[in-house]
Parts: structure tokens; sequence; C-alpha cells
């Protein structure tokens, strides 16, 4: 295998709601969801029932014929949303990639060709193609792969003053996470929201929502706009949308859809029947009434037991911070103490910038695991303070 990823030493061979099971028999409570893709744990019955069935069906037609799951799930996700069209994809990237084409094609569409400049946050993760990688300029991820593809401006997030002298002639759109994952579950205020709608309305540019990470019930809302109220015009989903299932989707307003016309865009094996198959199993229950009310009184409660493991244990946690399940421990030690405490104390969890530990777990957790979760990472915190005690001249241990 290419070493492009740094791995655990550890395998799992089968999961069960939130529960993985390791190669060698042991378990783990996993609060990371595969990176928040597992929306509805490990092995869900009705998940696992609709793609068995589908593949017994057919797998892949193309985009060449009609795909009836698929413009069943489109019509399913329009409903749920703001959005009149949908377009799939297979990853969260590639959903971006067809974000930032319809930014741009929409004002080529509509008289305005000069228009095509993006302007993106600072942290912003929206992938690892070249076009999604020029849009965050991370310089960790795009050192030494070449000139990075022009059309975007970067400010502060939350600097209304920066965004306002970053809108020029040739601005097409700005694009936005209702809250950064990867950069460390950090938000701007709601207010910040309601600006760049404003500024958006005035301009004649699009609001684009990166929701690969926060869309399908992460946030407590089946989409993270839901939960800030302020409507963008195109959005990015990918992660939960299948459950575990690759799929990726890019939805907009009739209007901010209208340049894309036959053959502007396409994908091979986007929206294939069984990707959709996934996706509507997936829908069926964050959909059910009482679900989204689920993940909120988790959230709640798991937070309130975080603040009192941040009161308990001062030296290891910082900061609890996040929307729903989308939750950060800004760590006091190096994130990755604390991460690799908790993964021995059999609690998955994933890192995040500004020093993160990311708990993203399964939106059908119940209240014993949380209780569980709790009690693993007072262990783990615990774990980390022996260590320091034990080292006190060397810092963080690690
Ligand atoms: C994970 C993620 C992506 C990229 O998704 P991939 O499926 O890895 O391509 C893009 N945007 C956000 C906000 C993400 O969290």
């Amino acid at each position: 295998m290419l070493p492009a990823y740094t791995r655990a030493d550890l395998a799992f061979e089968r999961g069960d709601g939130a529960w993985l099971t390791a190669t060698d028999g042991e378990r783990y409570l996993d609060f990371g969801s595969g990176v928040a893709v597992n929306a509805l744990g490990h092995s869900h019955p009705h998940l696992v029932a609709a793609i068995t069935e589908q593949a017994a069906k057919v797998l892949h037609v193309s985009n060449l014929y009609r795909i009836p799951e698929g413009e069943r799930l489109a019509d399913r996700l329009c409903a749920a949303s703001f959005a009149d069209t949908v377009f799939f994809a297979n990853s969260g990237a590639e959903a971006m990639e067809g974000v930032i084409k319809m930014v741009r094609k929409y004002q080529s569409a509509n008289g305005h060709p000069e228009r095509y400049r993006i302007v993106t946050f600072e942290g912003c993760f929206h992938g690892r193609t070249l076009a999604t990688l020029a849009a965050a300029k991370n310089a960790k991820h795009t050192e030494g792969f070449g000139p990075m593809m022009d059309g975007f401006d970067q400010v502060p997030l939350g600097d209304l003053k920066a965004l306002k002298r970053a809108i020029g002639p040739e601005t097409a759109g700005i694009l936005i996470e209702p809250v950064q994952g990867e950069g460390g579950v950090r938000s701007a205020p709601p207010q910040f929201f309601r600006d760049l709608r404003a500024l958006c309305d005035e301009h004649g540019l699009l609001l684009a929502f990166d929701e690969v990470q926060t869309g399908l019930g992460r946030l407590g809302e089946m989409f993270g706009y839901q939960k800030i109220g302020v409507t963008p015009d195109v959005m990015g989903l990918a992660k939960g949308l299948g459950g575990g299932f690759p799929i990726g989707a890019v939805l907009g307003t009739a209007e901010a859809s209208k340049g894309m016309i036959p053959g502007s865009h396409g994908s091979t094996f986007g929206g294939n029947p069984l990707a959709v198959a996934a996706g509507n199993a997936v829908l069926d229950v964050v959909l059910k009434p009482g679900f989204l009310d689920h993940v909120r009184d988790m959230a709640l409660l798991f937070k309130q037991r975080l603040a009192e493991l941040r009161d308990r244990h001062p030296s290891v946690i910082a900061e609890v911070r996040g929307e729903g399940l989308l939750i950060g421990l800004r760590a006091v030690v190096p994130y990755g103490d604390l991460v690799n405490a908790m993964r021995e104390e059999k609690l998955l969890a994933v890192g995040a910038g500004e020093n993160v530990a990311r708990l993203l777990p399964p939106l059908i957790i119940g209240e014993a695991d949380v209780a569980e979760a709790v009690q693993r990472i007072d262990r783990a915190c615990a774990r980390i303070e022996r260590a320091k005690q034990a080292a006190p001249k060397q810092g963080a241990a690690g």
C-alpha cells in the first residue's frame, strides 16, 4: 500500500451498532464512525438489507439510463432541504468539485463569465482533489503538488471586513462549512452566516455550503444550514449519506443549477443503483419522526458529561466545543496523546486541527454508549495525568 496514511496497527473484523470487534477479538467503542460516515453505526439491519437486496438485482447501469431509486433519493433530499436539483457523486471531494463547478457555471450562464473566483475561509477543508486543495490553501496538503488552480481567495473565519475586501468584480460565490470539522470543530456565529447571505444577495453571488461532514443529522438537524438558520444556494453532501457506502451529492436551487445543462458534468459511478439504495436506506432511518430529537438528546447529554470531564481533568482537556454529535475536545497535551490514550481505553476518536480530538459517534448511540464513552475518556485522561506525573520535567507525554 502507498504509505500516504499514518495508520494505527489495528484492524477490525466486524461491527455492531457503535461497537467494532478487532481481529484479536478486542471490542472498541467507535466514536469516530469512520470519520463521520457510519451514521447508523455498524451492521444496521435496514441498511444491510437494502444493500443486499439491491446487489442481487443490479449494481450499476451508468448514467446513460434512468435510475428510479436515484430519482427517489433526489426527490427525498429536495423535499428535506432547500434544493430543487441533485447530482450524485462518489465522495466528498467529488461533491465539492461539483459545487465549485456549479458556482462558476451559474455566473457564466448568467452573463458573467468573468466571475469565477470563490471566497473560502482559513482552516477549511473541502477534500484532496486539486481544486478542493486550491480552495483550502492548506500548505501541508498542497506542498510539492505543483502550481495550484487559480480562483480562490481566502479570509479568516468570521472576519466580515476581510470578506468584504475580498469580494471583487470576479467573485462568483462564497464557500463555507457550517462547522469546520477537519479544521478543529470551529464555527462562526450565526450572525456571520446571515451577513454572508446578505452579501451574496447584494452582489449576485452564490452561497455554497460544504455539508459533507455536517449534513444528514450530524448537528442534530437534517442539515447544518437548518441549525444555523441561513439557507445556501448550493451544498455538497457525502460522508453520512451512504451510511458507509461511498456516495456524494451536489444539491442546488433551480436558479443556481441553471448552467448545468446536458453534457456539462458527469460521473461514471455517480449515483449507481447500489449507492442510491444505501442512501435511501439511510434516509428511511434519519427522516423517521423522532430520530433527530434523539440525536439532540444524546448530544446534550454527552456534552454535559464532557464538560464535567473537562472540569475534572483541566491538565488534559482545555475546552469542549461543537454542535450536535460533531464534538471537539481541545487538548492541553498534544491531541494525538489524547486520541491514543482513548484508543488504549478501547474508544475510537479522530484528530482535527487546533489540537482537537474529534468525537463523531454514530447517530444511533444510546445513553449506555454515552455513559461508557465518558468512563473511557475519564480513564484516558487519568492515564495521561499519570504519565505526566511520571515524567514531570519532559512536559507533555508522547
Ligand atoms: C471529509 C470531507 C470532505 C472530503 O470528503 P472525501 O469523501 O474524503 O473526498 C470535504 N469536505 C468536508 C467538510 C469533509 O469533512
